[in-house]
C-alpha cells in the first residue's frame, strides 16, 4: 500500500502539472481534510510535510486538536458555520472558510470584539450552483457584502470558497468563481477543488484545494 508521504508527493505533482497546463507560476496551497481521520494519521501526514488541515465539525475537531497540540499544524474550519459557536471557532481555528450569511459576519464580528482581537481571516462561501439545500452567499448577494465589508472591521475577508454541485461538470462553476474572485478586489485566496476535481480547479485558478479522500483514503462513517 502507498504511504501517506507517497500520496502527498503524488498529489503535489498533479497540482504542479495542472498549474503548468494553465501557464500558472503562482502557488497553490494543499489543505488536507481530516474529518473522520484519526489524530495519528493526521500527524503522519504532518511528518510527511502537510502544514494545513481542515475540519467540518467543531465537536470532532476539538479533541483532535487537543491530541495534536503543539505540533505546529494550522487548522481551518470548513464545515457549516454556526453563529453561536463563533467564539469557539475563532479560538481554535486560524481561518473560517465557510462564512455564508450576513448574520455569520455579524455574529463573528461581535465575538471578535469581545475577544479584543485583531482582524480575523475568513473566506466567504459562495453557493455557486444556487442549490437550495446548500449554504453560502448567492452571487447576487456577494458583491454587496464585499462592498460593505468595512461594516465588520474585525473580520478580514481574504477570499472565497465554494463546493460546486456534485452531479455536473465543475469547470463552468470554477470559471464563474474565478470571475467573482477577480471582481472582488484585494482578495487573495480562492479555495475550490476537492479529491475528484482539484486538477480542474487548479486549471481554473484555485489558490487552495481541499483534499480528503485522495490523501487519506475513503472515509469510513
Ligand atoms: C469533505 C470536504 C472536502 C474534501 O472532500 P474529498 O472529496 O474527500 O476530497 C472538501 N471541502 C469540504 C467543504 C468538505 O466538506
Amino acid at each position: 500500500m502507498e504511504s501517506l508521504a507517497e500520496r502527498l508527493e503524488k498529489l503535489k505533482e498533479r497540482i504542479e502539472r495542472a498549474k503548468l497546463r494553465s501557464g500558472r507560476s503562482d502557488s497553490v496551497t494543499l489543505l488536507g481534510v481530516t474529518k473522520t481521520v484519526a489524530p495519528e494519521r493526521v500527524d503522519e501526514a504532518r511528518l510527511a510535510g502537510l502544514e494545513l488541515v481542515g475540519e467540518n465539525r467543531l465537536q470532532e475537531a476539538l479533541p483532535k486538536m487537543e491530541a495534536l497540540k503543539g505540533n505546529g499544524l494550522k487548522w481551518h474550519f470548513i464545515g457549516t458555520f454556526q453563529g453561536n459557536k463563533s467564539r469557539k471557532c475563532v479560538e481554535n481555528f486560524s481561518m473560517i472558510q465557510s462564512i455564508g450569511k450576513r448574520d455569520h459576519l455579524e455574529r463573528l464580528s461581535r465575538a471578535l470584539k469581545d475577544l479584543g482581537g485583531a482582524a480575523y481571516p475568513v473566506l466567504l462561501e459562495v453557493n455557486i450552483g444556487k442549490e437550495p439545500q446548500k449554504s453560502g452567499f448567492l452571487e447576487e448577494e456577494l458583491a454587496l457584502v464585499l462592498e460593505e465589508r468595512s461594516l465588520w472591521p474585525e473580520v478580514e475577508i481574504q477570499g472565497l470558497m465554494a463546493v460546486p454541485p456534485f452531479d455536473s461538470d465543475p469547470r463552468p462553476f470554477f470559471k464563474r468563481m474565478r470571475k467573482l474572485f477577480e471582481q472582488g478586489k484585494g482578495l487573495k485566496v480562492l479555495s475550490m477543488g476537492m479529491s475528484e476535481d482539484f486538477e480542474t480547479a487548479v486549471e481554473e485558478g484555485a489558490t487552495m484545494v481541499r483534499l480528503g479522500r485522495a490523501l487519506f483514503g475513503e472515509r469510513r462513517v
